[in-house]
């Protein structure tokens, strides 16, 4: 079974205007060498998340950072060397970053990008919705606070989550799920586990059409169907292969088609495009141009993080992600627990 919690108690979220980084060629060469020069001095490390620019996440592999997951990218910080962090994605990814490396300078490259998923669960909210339901095991999604995940149980990836909340199930503990409500239903479904939802969602994604993606699938029935879980059940229902943004990513480089129609943000069709180079990645549609569309597959929040804000970071130092650090001691549980889950799973695979 699976509830939700009333509507009422979810901060209606405005997602900023879509305003993306322009550079000729001359400027984006000039700022990479500047930029570079910056980070060998300051000892600084680029991680990049895949839906930011192609710009970025090249720069992130050109200086030997990384573009990843969320979560992959905190791990990356950690294990490297470098003195100094810095984020290109949203707030939650660069606190997560401060989480488990908090001996390091950890720079947002804009301070102000935020998620809906982290913005519709305010931890003024939750909390007291916690203490309302003892009875359950929290387990929210990382794509929330530092306050939040303190107030969890367990921190879950969405390439994870249904086998940890089959795991709490199967240990008959009851779930509190937050906060993408997509996202929640899917592992719900998945995992048989009684599931309390916060009803969150991320404005990318819930504007997937399953209408436009049935005619989509009619032109091109060689391709297969990539959705991200944080989309619509009626989007998720029409899927060949429903995983995280790592999991898209190597379905394109594994399976045998030669198409292939994504349901996820599109900055992912670099590495997509790098990864499997000739296999045509299209669009999964959204509710189209000219309409009301906030996002069109694209996040507006990391659309803020490009070069130029980049330099200015590194020159003017602002950015830096400071947590409480009692806060930060309570999150690192809970999502040191999913890290121990993790790698337990793959010594079981091994
Ligand atoms: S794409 Fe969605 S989940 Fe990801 S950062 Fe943007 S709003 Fe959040």
């Amino acid at each position: 079974m699976s509830a939700s919690y009333p509507l009422m108690r979810i901060p209606v979220v405005q997602a900023p205007p879509m305003v993306e980084e322009h550079l000729s060629g001359a400027e984006r060469e000039a700022l990479k060498e500047r930029i570079k020069a910056l980070m060998r001095a300051q000892d600084a490390v680029l991680l990049a998340h895949y839906y930011t620019s192609a710009d970025l996440q090249d720069l992130a592999e050109e200086t030997g950072g990384c573009v990843s997951d969320s979560l992959e990218m905190a791990r990356f910080g950690h294990a490297h060397a470098a003195r100094t962090i810095v984020v290109a994605g949203v707030r939650f990814m660069g606190e997560t970053a401060k989480i488990l490396n908090p001996e390091k300078r950890v720079l947002m490259i804009d301070a102000a990008a935020e998620c809906s998923l982290d913005l519709n669960c305010p931890a003024e909210s939750f909390i007291p919705f916690c203490d309302a339901h003892p009875d359950r095991t929290v387990v929210v999604y990382s794509n929330t606070s530092a306050a939040v995940k303190a107030r969890a149980d367990w921190v879950v990836t969405s390439g994870i989550a249904a086998k940890i909340v089959r795991h709490l199930h199967e240990r008959g503990e009851k779930i509190l799920w937050a906060p993408d409500r997509h996202l929640g239903r899917y592992v719900q479904r998945v995992s048989g586990a009684d599931m309390l939802l916060w009803e969150g969602s991320c404005v990318v994604h819930e504007a997937f059409r399953a209408d436009a993606l049935k005619d989509l699938m009619a032109r091109h029935p060689e391709a297969a169907v990539l959705v991200h879980p944080e989309s619509p059940e009626a989007v998720i229902e029409l899927a060949d292969v429903v995983g995280s943004t790592t999991q898209l990513i190597d379905a394109v480089r594994t399976l045998p088609n030669r198409s292939f129609i994504v349901a996820t943000d599109n900055g992912i069709f670099h590495k997509m495009r790098a990864t499997a180079p000739g296999k045509l990645i299209l669009e999964a549609p959204t509710v189209g141009e000219g309409a009301t569309c906030t996002s069109c597959a694209h996040c507006p929040w990391m659309a803020m993080n490009g070069l130029r804000k980049l330099a200015q970071v590194l020159e003017g130092g602002a950015g830096e992600v400071r947590i409480d650090e009692a806060v930060r001691v309570k999150a690192v549980r809970s999502i040191t627990r999913m890290l121990d889950f993790a790698a337990a799973e793959r010594r079981r695979a091994a």
